[in-house]
Parts: structure tokens; C-alpha cells; sequence
């Protein structure tokens, strides 16, 4: 079902043990640094064009540790509290299971939708929030079905799924072609989402080549919603983890 599932990595993880969810947001992440040029005007003068300024970004403006952070870091080295549950809204959207979202990733998953069907794509939601509670079913279950290694490389343990923080969706074809498989990446639904969804906000948050960042497998279909700023932002300097951009350790594997 999944090619990727081989793809374990061996980075260094000397910090990793240490980690916790200590450290919000401390590492400022190699971005952009040059300040804005300052333009010398005389007043009677023609204006002469401002060259536009290097935008900068501010990588501390949100905690990547408080549970309900727009920006908080969700993986196998830093978990949620158990007891962590964030204030959801119903998502009016097509779906499999009905979603549920904090209002402002709910807002966007609309927009995204709409946006995907004036481009003649169908999407359906098929897993929005989960609770602590409901993602120790869901890992229990694939741990007795599959073992240890794969569940731990398609599901996360409870308290280290994103689904938690209510910012994250998995994203399929309204068909139902491919839902939660990798296939969807090479279908339009998957490649429009790839290539769109951070306009909305979103990260495709596990993306091929990162599995040994992540720790999860690639998921065409999983999307975190961060905000526009960032969104934009790591879309602009194409850094594709969250893990990368606030210079935290890979997490392949739980603590
Ligand atoms: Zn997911």
C-alpha cells in the first residue's frame, strides 16, 4: 500500500532525548535577515522606486510549545498533553466523518474547498480532530493489526497526533479514489492540494522525502493549518517541516 515505508532515517539525534517541549520557539531559523533599506527622499524630488524590502518574519511571533498554539510542533519528541483539548467548530464541508476544527483552520478548509471545486476538483474531509482518547483506539487498533514497526510509521501514539491539536485535516478525493493512500498524491486532487493548500494556510506536513525528519510516512492526504503567515512564508523559502524551520530535532522515532 505504501512505498514509503522503508524510509527510515539515521540522523543524529544527540538532543532529541532532551527535548520535551522545553525551548518555545528559542531558535530563530536562518530566514530573512536584511533589514528593510532605508530610502533617502528630498522632498522636491521625483520619487525614485523603493526597492521592495526583503520581508522579514518574525519565527517567534507564536509559541511552537503552548498546546493551543497556532504554531505549536506536534511529533514523536513532543507530545500533547493528554488532558489537551482545543475548542472546535463543525466544518461545513463534504466528508466521511464529520469534521470538526478550531474556527480558524475550519474558515480556511472552506475557502480551500471552494477553491479546489472552481478548478473542477471534489474534496471530502475524512479526519479532522481526534482526542487523546480517540487516537489511543485508533494506534491500539493498527498496533494489533499490523505490529509495532508499521503502526508506529502510519499512526501516531496518542498525545503525538497533530489531529489533536484540531489544526489538522486529512484531505481526499470526494470519490473516495485513494483515500488515506499515497496514491492521492499522483491523482489531481492530490497534486492540487500540493500544490495549493499553503495559499489557504496549510502544510502538507509529511511530505516523500522527509520521513526521516517526521517520522511518518508520506501522507498526500494530511494537511496542518499554521496560518497564512507562515504558510506563505515557508512556501516562499521552500522549507517544507516545521521541524526544519524552528532548527528542532528530527523526531524518526519516540522518546
Ligand atoms: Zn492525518
Amino acid at each position: 500500500m505504501s512505498s514509503a515505508l522503508t524510509r527510515r532515517g539515521v540522523l543524529s539525534l544527540a538532543a532529541a532525548s532532551a527535548l520535551g517541549l522545553a525551548g518555545c520557539a528559542a531558535q530563530a531559523p536562518a530566514a530573512d535577515s536584511a533589514a528593510p533599506a532605508t530610502t533617502h527622499r528630498s522632498s522636491a524630488s521625483t520619487p525614485t522606486p523603493t526597492p521592495t524590502p526583503t520581508p522579514t518574519f518574525d519565527s517567534t511571533a507564536h509559541s511552537i510549545s503552548a498546546p493551543d498554539s497556532l504554531w505549536v510542533v506536534v511529533d514523536k519528541q513532543r507530545p500533547l498533553p493528554s488532558t489537551f483539548v482545543p475548542s472546535v467548530v463543525p466544518v461545513p464541508v463534504a466528508h466521511t466523518n464529520p469534521p470538526l476544527l478550531r474556527d480558524a483552520a475550519a474558515a480556511a478548509v472552506v475557502q480551500l474547498f471552494a477553491a479546489a471545486r472552481k478548478d473542477g476538483l471534489l474534496l471530502a474531509s475524512n479526519s479532522t480532530y481526534r482526542s487523546y482518547a480517540d487516537q489511543r483506539e485508533v494506534y491500539d487498533s493498527d498496533l494489533a493489526d499490523l505490529g509495532r514497526a508499521k503502526a508506529d510509521l502510519l499512526t501516531a501514539h496518542p498525545g503525538c497526533s497533530e489531529h489533536q491539536t484540531g489544526l489538522a485535516i486529512d484531505i481526499g478525493a470526494e470519490s473516495g479514489r485513494c483515500t488515506l493512500d499515497t496514491c492521492l498524491g499522483a491523482m489531481p486532487e492530490g497534486r492540487w492540494l500540493a500544490a495549493n493548500a499553503w495559499r489557504f494556510g496549510f502544510l502538507l506536513r509529511y511530505p516523500k522525502d522527509k520521513v526521516a525528519v517526521t517520522g511518518f510516512q508520506y501522507e498526500p492526504w494530511h494537511f496542518r493549518y499554521l496560518g497564512t503567515d507562515l504558510a506563505h512564508h515557508l512556501h516562499r523559502i521552500g522549507v517544507q517541516t516545521l521541524e526544519e524551520f524552528f532548527g528542532l530535532p528530527a523526531a524518526p522515532v519516540y522518546t
